[in-house]
Parts: C-alpha cells; sequence; structure tokens
C-alpha cells in the first residue's frame, strides 16, 4: 500500500478507493471528511486521472487552498497545480468568464457586491417614485436574492400568480417591476451580483446543451465538502454537471448544517439517493480531532436535536481535561477571563497564540473580546469581518467624534459632511476644498465663514453646512461638561445615525445597530474605570487616545500566530487546540431571533454542536449575568445549551446559577420535511463499534463534580498590606453599593482594590481615593 493511504483508517479508506460512481459520506464532526476528500482526488490522480478533469467544491478558498497543498505533496506540485478547487462562486465566476459571451455578458464583467447591489436597487425605488418606507431598499434587495437563489427568475415570477400575490399583500405590488429593472440595469452595466454567479451557471448549462456537454466531459469527477450546506442553486449545478458520468463524491454531516437561513437545503442530503443510479454510502465513525470529553459532550448535545440522522461518533483519544464553563458579572469581565486564560494557558503550556480562538455567535461580541485581548498585549486576527474599529458605522461615529476634538480633520468631514443624507452634494464639496485650498484654510473654516466668501452655493444648501456646523459646535459645548459616553450617545442620536439604522430593519441594518451600541457600552465600560482613576476623567480626548492603540495594531498584519476570532458560522471545518465559545447566554446564544420554532431552535443547536467540535485539547464556554444594551445593565441567563451537555463532562470554575429560568415554548416543525430518513440505513450498525458514550469512572466523576469557588485570581498575601482594608472584607461604595473584596495589589498611593459587586461587577478601585466604608 501506498504510504499516505496508510494514513488512513479503514472506514476512510474505503471512499477513498472506492471505484467509478456515486459516494456519500454522511459523518460526524472530526472524523476526517475532508481528509476523505483530500486523499481521495489525490488517489484518483495516481490512478491516472488527470487533474484537468476533477473539480472539487469548497466552503471557503482557504480550505481549497490547503487541500490543494496536502494533494501537491503527495502527487507533485507540477500535476496538482492545475486541480480546479474553491468555493461555487469562485469556480462558476471563472466558467461564466468563459462563457460569458452566450449569456450576451462580456468576460470582464463586474461582480457586484452587497452594497452596489443595495445602492442600485435605491436608485431604482426612487426613479420608479416609490414609497421608500414601504419598499425598503435592503428589504427588497434581500427578496431578490431569496428569488435567484430559488432560480426565480423574472419570467417565472411573472408566470407565478401566487409570488406576485404574496408581494402584492406584503404592500409591494410592484416588486416584481423592481426586480426587472435592476436585472436588466445589471445586464446593461456587464455586471452580474453575487447571487447571478449561481442563476447565470445555471442558465448557461440549462440553455446550451452543448456547454453542459462540455463541462460534463471535462469534470469526470466532482466532489464537494460540506454538501449539507449547499442551497438549491448549487445542487442544481453539481447535479447536471455530474449527470453523465455520475462521478460524485460528495461529504457532509447533517448535525452541521447551519446555514438554513440562507437557503440551505437539508433535503440535498436526503434526495442524494434517488437522484444517482447506484449510490454507495459510507459512515466515519472515528473522531481524530478532539479529546473524548469534548466528543461526548458533543454528542450529548446533538441527541437533543428530534430532526437528525443517527450517527456514531467516538475516538480513541485520550480523556482530556472537561469543558471549563465560566459566569462573569459583566461581558467586559468575560473579556478579560478570555484574556487572562490565553495569557496564562500559554505561559504554563507553552503554546503560540495561534493555538487559541474565541467563537461568537455575531460579531458585535467581539468588542469586548478585542478590548480585553488589546490590553494584555495578546495579538488576534478578526476573520471575516473588520476588525471592531475598522467597521464602516463605527468609523463613522468616531469621524464625528474625530471632528469634535478636531474639527480641521478633514478626512473625518468628508466621511461625515453628507453622512447621513442632508442634501450636501459633491460639487458643493468640491466648492468648499477648493476654497481651502486657495486659502489655505480647513474645510472646517471655511463653512465658519461662508457669509464672507462667495462661493456660488445657493442658499439652501448654505443653510445646510451651517447647520452642519452649528451641530458640531454644540457637541463641542456638551464635550465640556459631558463624559466620553454621555457624548457619545448624545452624538449618535443627534446626527441621526442610529435613526438611519433603526429605520432599516434588515439584518445588516440590525448588525451595525448592535454594533453601535457595542461601540457605546465600550465608551461606558471605559468611562467607569477612568472615573476611579486619580488623573483621569473618562472624557472623550482620553477615550480617543485609548482608541488609537486599537487601529495601530489592526494595521500590523502579516504573521499568523494570532489569536483567531470569529463568528461561529465562519469558524465551520476548523480546529484550534483551545476554543472558547463566549457569549452562551439566552437570546444570545440560541439567538432572541432564532427561538419560535423547534427547527429554529435545532439550527441553534447544530451551530453550537459545530463550536463545540472545533476545539481540539480544551473548550471553554463563558457567559455573563449582564451585559451593556444601549447603556444600561441588562440580566441575562445561562444558554440552555450549557446544561444540555451532560454534567459529567463539564467543570464549573463559578458556581452554576440556579435560576428558575423557564425557556420559551417552541412551534414545532422539522427540516427533514416528510422525507424518508430510514432510506438513508446510517442505523446499521458496525462490527465492533465501540460505545458512542465513554463514561468515566465514579472517581473521576466526583472530581469532575466537584466546584471550585469563585475567587478570580490567586490572592496576593495579606500580610504585606499595613492597610485594614483585606481580602475578603465587605464593603460599600457610594456608587456601586455592597461588595467584597476580592484581590489587593500595589502598594502606597498605588494601592487598589478588586471588589466584586453584588450588583454591578468586578472594579478595581484605588484605595485612596475610592469613597468606601467597610460594613
Ligand atoms: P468537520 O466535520 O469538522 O469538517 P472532518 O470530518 O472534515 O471534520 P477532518 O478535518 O478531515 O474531519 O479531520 C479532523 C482532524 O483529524 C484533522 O486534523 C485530520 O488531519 C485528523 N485525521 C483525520 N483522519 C485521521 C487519521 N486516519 N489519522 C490521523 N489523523 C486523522
Ligand atoms: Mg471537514
Amino acid at each position: 500500500m501506498e504510504k499516505y493511504l496508510a494514513e488512513l483508517n479503514e472506514a476512510q479508506r474505503a471512499p477513498v478507493l472506492h471505484k467509478d460512481g456515486a459516494l456519500m459520506v454522511i459523518a460526524g464532526a472530526g472524523s476526517g471528511k475532508t481528509r476523505v476528500l483530500t486523499y481521495r482526488i489525490a488517489y484518483l490522480m495516481n490512478q491516472g486521472v488527470d487533474a484537468f478533469n476533477i473539480l472539487s467544491l469548497t466552503f471557503t478558498n482557504k480550505a481549497a487552498r490547503e487541500m490543494k497543498k496536502r494533494i501537491a505533496n503527495i502527487v507533485g506540485n507540477s500535476e496538482a497545480k492545475n486541480l480546479w478547487m474553491g468555493t461555487f462562486h469562485s469556480v462558476f465566476a471563472k466558467i461564466l468568464r468563459i462563457e460569458a459571451d452566450k449569456l450576451g455578458y462580456p468576460s470582464n464583467f463586474t461582480i457586484y457586491d452587497t452594497q452596489d447591489s443595495q445602492r442600485l436597487i435605491n436608485s431604482i425605488i426612487k426613479e420608479m417614485g416609490l414609497d421608500k418606507d414601504v419598499y425598503k431598499y435592503k428589504q427588497v434587495q434581500s427578496r431578490i436574492s431569496s428569488y435567484k437563489n430559488s432560480l426565480i427568475t423574472v419570467k417565472a415570477y411573472f408566470n407565478n400568480p401566487e409570488l406576485m400575490e404574496a408581494d402584492a399583500m406584503a404592500k409591494k405590488p410592484r416588486l416584481g417591476e423592481i426586480y426587472n429593472e435592476y436585472c436588466e440595469r445589471c445586464f446593461k452595466a456587464g455586471a452580474m451580483d453575487f447571487d447571478d454567479l449561481l442563476l447565470k451557471t445555471n442558465e448557461l448549462l440549462n440553455r446550451f446543451p452543448e456547454v453542459l456537454m462540455k463541462y460534463q466531459e471535462r469534470f469526470r469527477y466532482i466532489l464537494v465538502d460540506e454538501y449539507q450546506d449547499t442551497n438549491h442553486s448549487q445542487y442544481l449545478i453539481v447535479k447536471a454537471l455530474s449527470d453523465r458520468y455520475q462521478n460524485i463524491c460528495v461529504v457532509g454531516d447533517d448535525a452541521q448544517s447551519i446555514y438554513a437561513f440562507r437557503g440551505a437545503n437539508i433535503n440535498n442530503i436526503l434526495n442524494f439517493q434517488k437522484d444517482y443510479d447506484d449510490v454507495t454510502m459510507y459512515r466515519l465513525e472515528q473522531n481524530y480531532r478532539s479529546t473524548r470529553n469534548i466528543v461526548n459532550a458533543a454528542n450529548s448535545v446533538i441527541e437533543k436535536n428530534k430532526s437528525r440522522l443517527e450517527k456514531v461518533v467516538w475516538t480513541a483519544n485520550d480523556d482530556g481535561n472537561s469543558i471549563k464553563v465560566h459566569r462573569s458579572v459583566t461581558d467586559a469581565e468575560e473579556g478579560r477571563f478570555v484574556a487572562s486564560t490565553i495569557f496564562e494557558t500559554k505561559m504554563q503550556e507553552q503554546l503560540k497564540d495561534g493555538d487559541f480562538a474565541v467563537l461568537y455567535r455575531t460579531n458585535s461580541q467581539s468588542r469586548s473580546i478585542e478590548d480585553a485581548l488589546r490590553r494584555k498585549d495578546i495579538p488576534y486576527r478578526i476573520y471575516g469581518g473588520l476588525s471592531f474599529y475598522q467597521r464602516k458605522e463605527i468609523k463613522d461615529v468616531l469621524a464625528y467624534l474625530r471632528l469634535i476634538l478636531n474639527p480641521k480633520d478633514e478626512e473625518a468631514l468628508v466621511r461625515v459632511i453628507n453622512y447621513p443624507a442632508r442634501g450636501i452634494g459633491q460639487t458643493t464639496i468640491q466648492k468648499l476644498t477648493i476654497a481651502a485650498n486657495h486659502y489655505k484654510r480647513s474645510i472646517f473654516e471655511v463653512m465658519e465663514n461662508l457669509n464672507r466668501i462667495d462661493l456660488k452655493i445657493n442658499s439652501g444648501t448654505k443653510r445646510k453646512l451651517e447647520d452642519f456646523v452649528t451641530m458640531i459646535k454644540s457637541f463641542q459645548v456638551t464635550n465640556q461638561s459631558a463624559d466620553a459616553f454621555v457624548l457619545a450617545e448624545h452624538v449618535t442620536k443627534k446626527t441621526g445615525l442610529l435613526q438611519e439604522f433603526k429605520k432599516d430593519g434588515t439584518p445588516e441594518g440590525i448588525a451595525r445597530m448592535e454594533n453601535i451600541e457595542e461601540l457605546l457600552n465600550g465608551i461606558q465600560d471605559f468611562v467607569e474605570g477612568q472615573k476611579e482613576l486619580a488623573d483621569a476623567s473618562g472624557d472623550l480626548s482620553e477615550f480617543m487616545e485609548d482608541i488609537a492603540l486599537a487601529t495601530d495594531m489592526d494595521k500590523d498584519a502579516g504573521d499568523d500566530d494570532r489569536v483567531a476570532l470569529m463568528t461561529i458560522h465562519l469558524a465551520k471545518g476548523l480546529e484550534f487546540p483551545y476554543v472558547f465559545i463566549v457569549g452562551m447566554e439566552e437570546d444570545l446564544f440560541p439567538s432572541a431571533m432564532s427561538m419560535n420554532t423547534r427547527s429554529e431552535l435545532e439550527e441553534e443547536r447544530r451551530l453550537f454542536y459545530v463550536a463545540l467540535t472545533r476545539a481540539e485539547k480544551q473548550a471553554y464556554l463563558t457567559h455573563a449575568q449582564s451585559r451593556y444594551r444601549w447603556g444600561k445593565l441588562i440580566d441575562a441567563e445561562p444558554s440552555r445549551f450549557i446544561e444540555e451537555i451532560d454534567d459529567t463532562y463539564l467543570e464549573h470554575l463559578t458556581p452554576p446559577m440556579d435560576s428558575g429560568y423557564r425557556y420559551k415554548p417552541l412551534i414545532d416543525s422539522d427540516i427533514f420535511g416528510d422525507v424518508d430518513k430510514s432510506k438513508l440505513r446510517l442505523r446499521k450498525p458496525s462490527a465492533g463499534t465501540p460505545p458512542s458514550h465513554h463514561k468515566p469512572s465514579e472517581e473521576k466523576l466526583r472530581k469532575l463534580r466537584k466546584i471550585k469557588p469563585d475567587i478570580g485570581e490567586p490572592v496576593a498575601n495579606n500580610n504585606l498590606f499595613d492597610d485594614d482594608l483585606v481580602v475578603g472584607n465587605k464593603v460599600e461604595h457610594s456608587r456601586f453599593g455592597k461588595g467584597e473584596i476580592v484581590k489587593i495589589e500595589g502598594v502606597g498611593n498605588d494601592k487598589k482594590a478588586e471588589i466584586r459587586f453584588d450588583n454591578g461587577g468586578i472594579k478595581k478601585l484605588l484605595l485612596r481615593f475610592a469613597k468606601l466604608d467597610v460594613i
């Protein structure tokens, strides 16, 4: 046997060596599905299949690059480089460029991103004279996008009275017209949007049999990773291309289907056997990635889903540590726990920053984690999104704040002078810029002196410019007395930034609003901390200085040894030795927007299964008792998913809460619909399969159940202090109320006490300023 084949277990080798025909591997996380796909490609090539005849579709282009590297190691670089590998979008964009003329497009067609699409739809709505509060452009865009992904073309739309009626009922009878106009304008502009890349590929393959044949002949072997998350449009492309030779290999895990909200269809797995003449099913059961505790914990969670295919996942790996659960009082403290645990573990175990990942449900959660990592000088990288402080909406708010401190800051001024839109056009901005250059003054100064310079600006626009100046000046006045939080909150309201996002109501709009909310929370936190310090006041200039550090570090890209921060959706298929799943709270994870039906909740549970199974050695689940939302502390309950893990696999670093919280009842529904699951024959037990749950010994159980007291970091030796305040003292603070001292550090004027307050988090206070009474 060739050497690389020995790197597979028997169950993995079978699909790798499988002769021609259709095969499907459905198996749990970490069982080697991606490895099977990779090795199968190498094997095919070793058997003489030309790289030119193989097409491999992956979830990310990064995954494709890694697979290619591994294959190159086995078959050699020159062979591997001809492989077609990548995401559906990237591969089919390439094919569309080759065949563009058939569809009437130039081969150098532009690809519109979502923002481009939205902008175009917005102007169409305006031109048609429609009410923009009824026809919200982002909603219209997402409606058009879902039509495209279901292959409902404009023509199909107008042939479908039900769809038209549904839109009319939703008070948008002219949606079809917008759809039509949008498609015509894209076509005229030689542009395709993201959804077109799949839709037009389908059109190409349907309308031109000779083109279909050409690619069927070319891609004699097609392999698809993460098959459970393909949508209808992608499914049809794969089906059409593989129809001739039927050499199709798909791997996936129904338990990791997490894109239903974007149209991914679990029935693609279930229908596979019907679609091809002779399908062989393979199962993999051994997990190589994670410790036994993690594997078993993940099993115990996913078992709670009713809609699922029964699978066995076991591992021969060590038990490993229990999954650690940590409760903090606030989200900021959660961030500090993550940062200090990473710091300490890295030291103790001689690890790299790149061995750690922090996973969260929504992008806005990265802020408190980023802040904590930054303060501990731990390098991190945000994947699949901009670093928090680089996001557009955050930069917009910061631009206003910069202007308050320095109205000459032209970049900031140009960014927000007409954002949110206030009728100050490009021509006006140009005139101002020219005048500023001529008089060698800033644009803002020119704006302050409009009555003394004749810029040929009409009186209406002039008034708008003056209003803007007045607004910024009024902020400057506020800044003289208010702290950074009060000021920033005032600015987001007065400028109309918040309303801008509030009124659009799309998921993107909500995400933007949440990000601004997060920014305000961060400022609030910062201000509270500063106010306890001797020589700080928590004003805007202090905050902006603090922020400057954040952006400086973000610029420093290049090396990959950083803590990875990303949403769980993005983490699919990846693995890390240490994984923190943060924000394990009801309404956050599971998300408040996905808790109404059983099928929504089950998708959240699959998401949690994905998160947990990313960890190789150690998983941490953290939750906060309260989170700042709109500057207010909101109570948060621990996520039901923590409770759902079999207790034997958990170690509570803080005492678990018994809140008596009751979860909302669910509306019953099922992702599998009426498909007969038993046809998949996944239940057939294989000989010699070890039990899926390995129970630890009684002694181990006792140890695991032992709960550590919640005392945070080790307490310093009290004898070092001559003060009468010691760890354990109960104290009362004029603002924060009652609490207990958990740590004392520093000497003399720098002596600080860390106090856990009964109702508002842990605070570190400088003793010479803190107004504390011992009680
Ligand atoms: P996911 O469901 O998360 O996508 P997967 O089923 O694709 O997981 P892989 O990523 O292919 O699993 O494999 C998980 C880990 O186990 C990888 O680090 C892989 O290299 C390793 N692995 C897989 N099979 C073997 C094997 N036979 N021997 C040693 N290591 C293996
Ligand atoms: Mg995989």
